[in-house]
């Protein structure tokens, strides 16, 4: 693609946003950023832009901005049915993401990775894996830096490894990852994607420009999954807890194997994993088999995977206070991954509950709550729907903030229990984001661990 003199509009100026301005330019494209947010909402991104020479249009994009331009870039955030953008594509604007636009740009293979959870602990991982084996590995996407941010010190023999969102994918064009993997489907964002075969579309468009020398990883225990292999003309390895599969990674016997045309080979043991959950065994399958698919050899796979931490939010070990386990899992903003974090501790959990609803349905929780949970402590917005839906399942506490549902469960639990933020909602009636609401969990239980130390 020669940017050079062409006109660009770039729709969005969140970080992805930004970061496809500054290349564009760059590359010597005429370059416009237009946000609908205000100069003030947007004032710490902005002069960067102009002083690279970007135009920045906030506050709303005017009638002309649209007009005369010759590609369209959307942020991940912006719709893309929006009707300035249905009518420049009507009229033959090219309207792309920033994936796509770094997809054209990066000269190396590309292991993209996406699903409902479980998205960053896998990139993170298979990015560990693979620096580990030797191979020079750049890591981005959804997970801090934008794709188009690395395109700048890729060169051909980099692996990059990215994490794609949905949104993302909606908006390619070329991207063709050499390993493409879907970690798992279940109904989230669907305010956005209105309704789940909508949003299964979007996730299968990793596969759909992959050709039969690049490979599809898939979840074989994920029933809405499995369908998508028929979706790929790449070649299909599949990862699973619970059985054998043909190629791809599994567990025998407390092992996990990979198996290719040319045999299976035992990696390692589930033990060595250093994380809690079952759902974590899955991320590590899947890491592994990307990983092995790229060539990574089996000794160094092993010792990536026992060498590895849990990302900062997902099932965080935080502190133990007089027997108690605390765990931060700020980033459980979905119930499925609020139930995969309940499944991760056998019984006896203090488990703090709510925030902003994304119009979920908490009655399936109720079985687990039933079976693992000593008390629930709800906080925010959503507390009382909460409520209302797991009302028969286990004891409940109002505790309505964060540092009084920790001080509660602090105080309620006994040694061998266990702490449990995984909150099943959004951050934002009460915090700036869920990173925010983990740091603050992690500050009053160090706070109530001093407290214990001096008592
Ligand atoms: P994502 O980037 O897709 O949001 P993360 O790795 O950040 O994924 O994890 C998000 C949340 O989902 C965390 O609460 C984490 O504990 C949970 N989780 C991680 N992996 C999985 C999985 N394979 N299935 C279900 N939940 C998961």
């Amino acid at each position: 693609m020669d940017l050079n003199g062409k006109r660009v509009l770039v729709v969005g100026l969140g970080k992805s946003g930004a970061a496809s301005a500054l290349f564009l330019k760059s590359r010597g494209a005429r370059v416009t950023v237009s946000d609908a947010k205000t100069e003030d909402e947007l004032r710490s991104a902005i002069p960067v832009l102009l002083d690279n020479g970007i135009t920045v249009e906030t506050g709303g994009h005017g009638d002309r901005t649209f007009h005369g331009q010759d590609l369209i870039v959307v942020s991940p955030g912006v719709p893309v049915d929006a009707p300035p953008i249905v009518q420049d594509r009507s009229f033959g604007v090219p309207v792309i993401g920033e994936i796509e636009l770094a997809a054209q740009f990066l000269p190396g293979p590309v292991v993209a990775i996406t699903g409902s959870n479980g998205k960053t602990t896998t990139t993170t991982l298979t990015g560990k894996i693979l620096t580990g084996g030797g191979f020079p590995t750049l890591v981005g996407g959804n997970i801090g830096t934008p794709a188009i941010s690395l395109v700048s010190s890729a060169k051909p023999d980099t692996l990059i490894v990215l994490e794609v969102s949905s949104f993302q994918l909606e908006t390619i064009q070329t991207f063709r990852p050499k390993v493409a993997v879907i970690l798992n489907i279940t109904p989230d964002h669907l305010d956005r994607h209105r309704t789940f075969e909508t949003y299964v579309d979007a996730k299968a468009r990793i596969f759909e420009n992959q050709q039969a020398d690049d490979f599809a990883v898939l979840n074989a225990d994920d029933s809405s999954c499995v369908p998508l292999a028929a979706r790929t003309k790449a070649q299909v390895f599949w990862f699973s807890r619970k059985k054998e599969v043909d190629h791809g990674t599994f567990v025998r016997d407390g092992s996990i194997f990979f198996r290719a045309a040319d045999g299976e080979r035992n990696l390692m043991l589930v033990s060595e994993i250093p994380l809690k959950g079952a759902h974590n065994v899955e991320n590590v399958l899947a890491s592994i088999c990307a990983s092995a698919l790229m060539g990574c050899p089996p000794q160094e796979i092993r010792q990536a995977v026992k060498d590895f931490k849990a990302v900062e939010h997902r099932l965080e070990y935080v502190a133990t206070i007089r027997n108690v386990d605390y765990y931060n899992d700020s980033k459980a903003t979905n119930v499925d991954a609020t139930i995969k974090a309940l499944e991760s501790f056998p019984a006896n959990i203090h488990i703090i509950l709510g925030g902003k609803d994304k119009g979920s349905d908490y009655t399936v929780l109720a079985d687990v709550l039933k079976q693992r949970v000593k008390r629930v402590y709800t906080i925010g917005a959503a507390a009382e729907k909460i409520e209302s839906q797991i009302k028969n399942a286990t004891e409940i506490v109002r505790a309505e903030t964060l540092e009084r549902a920790v001080r509660r469960a602090a105080a309620l639990a006994e040694p061998g229990d266990i702490v449990l933020l995984a909150p099943a909602c959004a951050s934002f009636d009460q915090f700036e984001n869920y990173e925010h609401r983990g740091q603050v969990f992690k500050e009053i239980v160090r706070a109530v661990a001093e407290q214990a130390k001096n008592s």
